[in-house]
């Protein structure tokens, strides 16, 4: 059984798939505790569901990508035989991880997008750093959460250090919502000589930053 927040399809508001149609599995329970977080919602509650009845739920909704996300959706250990299965069933399978939890064993079909915690966050100490030596260069992406210049110029120093724009399929820079002026942020991606993108989440301009299930 797994404990989870909400299943629901909209479309991908993040990382190099924003845009697409999918199917979300929101896990409950997340370890840490980012001072910016946008989906405390997910630390408790949630209903238990076999793993059978989450895969009915998402192919009820038709979408060939799928993306598993929390909270943290490693903390649950059977959310690695879901990513399996999901796999298994044909899906596009994305895993949104906040990098406390070891990626080890997880089904290699499925691509990750591993967010590393930048100072900010208060939960930097917390990164699981030897996940980056599993990053795939032809599908996982990383994602840095920044919410002032010093998380800017953390990410660029973490980029350099372990060489991350040979070692993921994308780098993204996502500024926390509301917390920084966009066009300050434009000018140190365009000016910074990295190959990363500048992400801002779809879904919130969309149907705003408070909407869940979306
Ligand atoms: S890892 Fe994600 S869900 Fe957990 S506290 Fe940080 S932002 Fe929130």
């Amino acid at each position: 059984m797994l404990r989870v927040t909400e299943i629901f399809r909209s479309i991908q508001g993040e990382s190099t798939h924003a845009g697409r149609p999918c199917t979300f599995v929101r896990l409950t329970g997340c370890p840490m505790r980012c001072v910016w977080c946008d989906s405390e919602y997910t630390f408790t509650g949630g209903d238990h569901f076999s793993i059978d009845s989450i895969m009915a739920q998402v192919n009820a909704f038709g979408c060939k990508l799928v993306e598993v996300t929390g909270g943290e959706p490693l903390a649950q250990k059977e959310a690695f035989t879901l990513i399996e299965r999901l796999c298994n069933d044909g899906f596009e399978v994305l895993v949104e991880t906040g990098n406390y939890v070891s990626t080890e064993g997880l089904d290699p079909r499925a691509k990750v997008i591993l967010d590393i915690k930048c100072p900010a966050s208060a939960e930097e100490p917390r990164n699981h750093w030897p996940n980056l030596d599993r990053l795939r260069a032809d599908r996982d992406e990383v994602k840095f959460v920044i919410a002032d210049e010093a998380d800017w110029n953390y990410a660029q120093r973490i980029i350099k250090d372990y060489d991350l724009e040979a070692r993921a399929n994308a780098v993204l820079i996502s500024p926390v919502w509301g917390e920084l002026d966009l066009e300050e942020v434009a000018n140190w991606i365009a000016s910074s000589g990295l190959n990363v993108r500048m992400q801002l989440q779809l879904h919130k301009y969309i149907w705003g930053p408070e909407a869940r299930g979306v």
